[in-house]
């Protein structure tokens, strides 16, 4: 970046820096009795180009697909302005990238930003997308794009033009319904070799070969597939499917796929064509499937298949009810980045040639992340509260811990969580987890702070119904 520029930069983050304050969670919430609830399903293709960066730029970019990536959702309308909730195939959104496509969908279905919820999957042969880091490594010249700027405005014209043909095929909500079940052997903790002291000594990735890591147990996982579906009288017209893993299976051959969790949301909407099915990755920032998977082909066929039968197993135990009351909440958070975050470091790191493009685009995440601080922009949580079901929206990498925190918070009733919102703050992890070290907390963008910032949001969204 040139020398103008990067002062300029510099003097925003500088000035702003002691605004960095914990920013009080303002929970908001709308709540409303169902009159006629409709819901307009809406899909799109996201695949990138040929040539286009995956993860980030510092994996091999794409050569071919294997099966497309896919943004589904739908809108929720007659409970207040319309609800957006919508799943990407992407490994993230960031910052101004993920206001951007909040305020593509909210203009299309007619409501405002703060009532869309968009979450990534997180595959990571897939789009990676901060427009600010773009702009940062693009000024370099030497370092590979971060996401194709044409490509991307397309993708919001189709999630402009997906939504808008969804809002002519509505169909009535009558009924709705929350069930689980357990998956066998796909989530793994990654961080269970530790020293006497807790210290994590190695991590199993997402996947593994080390026999020793694999021999560990699963560690704090949560077991369960959670499904709530949407019913028209008898028929189920939406299934949203919730489950805490990493989704890799294999990445780094520029081979674009939605992955194994993918594969068994299209396997399962093959057969029911006339129901949207949309796959949540829950907070898996400390999750894998690596004690299941040696990273080999043929394994990912496995684990979509143990990722299907946690699907149809979870669909088994649906009982739908009546709708009374449809209500949605927002929070809002601002967490402080690690003090260690020097914008001026980072700058000396990305405009380095002799460090590897991981060690030059990933700074370049992190020095957006202070700009984004520098702008005061929040995070956005968020609930969809139907009766006595939960659809809470997290960010980023979430450790699993906030998942079952959440459905502590809320053991009145059933809470699914969707993590990988705004993926502005890299890992999220949890505060006792920070002096344990290890791949996730090295690279976290926030300090410990973060966790009673979350935890304040998320009681927030899940308080009691009569509140
Ligand atoms: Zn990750």
């Amino acid at each position: 970046m040139p020398s103008d520029s990067r002062r300029r930069f510099l003097e925003q983050v500088t000035a702003s820096s002691a605004a960095w304050t914990l920013f009080p969670s303002l929970g908001r919430a709308d709540d409303q009795a169902t009159g006629s609830l409709h819901l307009a399903p809406f899909r799109f293709d996201v695949t990138p180009p040929k040539g286009h960066s995956l993860c980030g730029g510092w994996i091999r970019p794409v050569i071919g697909v294997d099966d497309s990536l896919e943004a589904i959702g739908f809108v929720l309308l007659g409970a207040g302005k319309p609800i957006v909730v919508c799943a990407v195939d992407w490994t993230g959104l960031l910052n101004d990238a993920h206001v951007q496509w909040r305020s593509a969908l909210a203009e299309a279905a007619g409501t405002t930003p703060d009532r869309v919820a968009v979450q990534c999957v997180h595959q990571h042969n897939a789009p990676f997308v901060c427009l600010d880091a773009e702009a940062i490594v693009s000024k370099q010249g030497d370092l590979p794009h971060i996401v194709d700027l044409d490509f991307y405005r397309r993708c919001l014209d189709k999630a402009r033009a997906a939504v808008e043909s969804g809002l002519q095929q509505t169909r009535p909500v009558t009924a709705v319904a929350a069930g689980q079940a357990n998956v066998q052997n796909v989530a793994s903790n990654r961080r269970v070799f530790r020293n006497t002291y807790g210290h994590v000594m190695k991590m199993r990735g997402s996947s593994c070969r080390d026999e020793e890591l694999r021999a560990l147990s699963d560690g704090i996982i949560d077991p369960q597939l959670k499904t709530v579906a949407f019913y028209d009288g008898d028929t189920k017209i939406a299934a949203c499917h919730y489950y805490a893993t990493h989704p890799m299976s294999y990445y780094g051959d520029g081979r674009v796929s939605s992955d194994f969790v993918g594969l068994a949301r299209k396997r399962r909407q093959r057969e029911q064509p006339e129901c949207q099915h949309i796959y949540f990755t829950g907070c898996a920032g400390n999750i894998s499937a690596g004690k299941y998977n040696d990273g080999s082909q043929p394994v990912r066929r496995i684990l979509a298949n143990r990722i299907y039968d946690g699907i149809v197993a979870a669909e088994k135990t649906l009982q739908p009810k009546s709708i009374e009351h449809v209500r949605w909440r927002t929070a809002e958070m601002l967490p402080k980045a690690r003090s260690t975050l020097s914008a001026d470091t980072l700058y000396q790191q990305i405009s380095d040639s002799r460090n590897s493009f991981v060690n030059r685009n990933r700074p370049s995440y992190m020095l957006s992340w202070l700009g984004r601080l520098g702008k005061q922009t929040p995070i956005v949580l968020s609930a969809l509260q139907v009766d006595d079901i939960s659809l809470l929206h997290l960010p980023a990498e979430s450790f699993i811990e906030y998942q079952l925190r959440a459905q502590q918070l809320g053991s009145d009733r059933f809470v699914a969580t969707a993590a990988y919102g705004d993926g502005g703050p890299w890992y999220i992890p949890i505060a006792e987890e920070y002096p344990n070290g290890g791949y996730e907390v090295s690279v976290a963008f926030c300090d410990s702070s973060i966790d009673a910032v979350m935890t304040t949001g998320m009681q927030s969204l899940l308080l009691p119904k009569s509140v």
